[in-house]
């Protein structure tokens, strides 16, 4: 919060309550927001913040650094707070929209693989993977998995 009243001050903007409020509602919701989730968040907390005004200040936000945007293919962006999070890579029901996180250290070292191969020096990366959540397959046994068919020529795990 500091940083980002820093940012509002080095634009001469005033850290106003509004801005303040959509700002917390991204950095303590502890999941992938949506502008409609920081909407009724605030509306709960009985702050009325119209739309015009979260989307300028996930704006300013996203230029501070501060949060990263995400497309999944929704329709709509999702956001969530860059800071103590740390690296990690996101898995996405393509049923119900429930994003989770996941890391692994051998994607993280392939995409700078990739990059090498390519000339290019590697900054940062991204890696999506849609598919059918664990609770979706419950409910829908059409949805289940099949069984992966990689342990052939494997022996032990
Ligand atoms: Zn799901
Ligand atoms: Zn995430």
């Amino acid at each position: 919060m500091q940083t980002f009243r820093r940012h509002l001050r080095e634009r001469g903007l005033p850290a106003t309550q509004q801005r303040e409020a959509v700002a917390a509602a991204v950095f303590y919701a502890g999941r992938h927001v949506s502008v409609g989730d920081i909407e009724q968040a605030l509306h709960a907390e009985g702050d009325h913040v119209g739309k015009a005004t979260i989307y300028r200040t996930l704006e300013l936000l996203r230029s501070a650094g501060l949060i990263q945007e995400h497309d999944f293919g929704e329709g709509f962006k999702r956001y969530e707070p860059l800071a103590a999070r740390g690296y990690h890579e996101h898995l996405i029901c393509l049923r119900c929209g429930r994003v989770e996180e996941f890391t692994n250290e051998r994607f993280q070292r392939m995409s700078a693989l990739i990059a090498d191969e390519h000339g290019f020096r590697h900054d940062h990366h991204r890696w999506e993977i849609y598919g059918v959540c664990p609770e979706c397959q419950r409910r829908d046994p059409a949805a289940r998995r099949p069984r992966t068919p990689q342990r052939e020529g494997r022996s032990g795990d």
